[in-house]
């Protein structure tokens, strides 16, 4: 780990200079002077991941000021999960109420579709109605079960 005490002047001011220039279009500017004030106050910690919360604030076109870099409680220090993360996030089945794979799939779901047909060898499978009932069983288990 590099501390950001660690670099040099120039760097910290380039760095400076960069992020101040790189606000959103129409955001309120920040002075280059407020940037190294506020990365004063986080000298001591990883440079890379001060680099990172404050390009995350800087591209934040609320953020007024660039104090929230010297606050790692600020919203600015934590990764957030990118579109593609969200987009595949599995969500909970309508009709169960239990979540879903990654693809989409409902496992109560698969299982009722199943149960209604009779796909198993001959004199292997149990009556339909049975299944439900184990299928129904093993669904109260899973929904008593701590998320
Ligand atoms: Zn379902």
């Amino acid at each position: 780990m590099t501390a950001l005490r660690e670099l040099t002047a120039d760097e910290i001011n380039t760095l400076a200079a960069i992020i101040a220039k790189t606000r959103p279009t129409g955001a309120p500017r920040w002075d280059p002077a407020g940037i190294r004030a506020a990365f004063a106050k986080v000298a001591n910690l990883d440079a890379a991941e001060v680099i990172k919360a404050t390009i995350r604030l800087a591209q934040d076109r609320e953020a007024r000021t660039p104090g929230g870099i010297a606050n790692t409680a600020n919203p600015c220090w934590s990764e957030r999960l990118t579109d593609v993360e969200v987009y595949v996030k599995p969500d909970r089945c309508d009709v169960h109420g239990t979540q879903r794979s990654p693809l989409g799939i409902c496992a109560s779901c698969r299982a009722d579709e199943l149960a209604g047909t009779d796909t198993g060898p001959a004199g292997q499978r149990l009556p339909a109605e049975q299944v439900r009932e184990i299928v129904g069983e093993i669904r109260d288990r899973i929904a008593k079960q701590p998320q």
